[in-house]
């Protein structure tokens, strides 16, 4: 199953997830999650390197973070809500 990016006007493959969390003002760039989310939006490998988040957000790229940190739990907001 493919999936195309988000952006209206983009009909490239998606290649990344990103996801938001309005509490802690993040944004998180993944990869591409298997299944689709609802609060979860699939973007392009170009939309993702240039992605700009809001004044006072902060752009956490998950796509180079070492693995080592995120063992055994998956990094994202849909895993961390409490
Ligand atoms: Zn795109």
């Amino acid at each position: 199953m493919s999936r195309h990016c988000a952006k209206p006007t983009c009909d490239n493959l998606a290649a990344a997830t990103l996801s938001y969390q309005y509490e802690t003002a993040t944004v998180w760039v993944e990869h591409l999650h298997i299944d689709g989310h609802p609060m979860t939006h699939d973007i392009c490998l170009r939309h993702a390197d240039a992605m700009v988040v809001p004044k006072g957000w902060t752009l956490e790229d998950q796509r180079h973070a070492a693995p080592a940190r995120t063992a055994g739990a998956l990094p994202g907001p849909l895993q961390q809500a409490s």
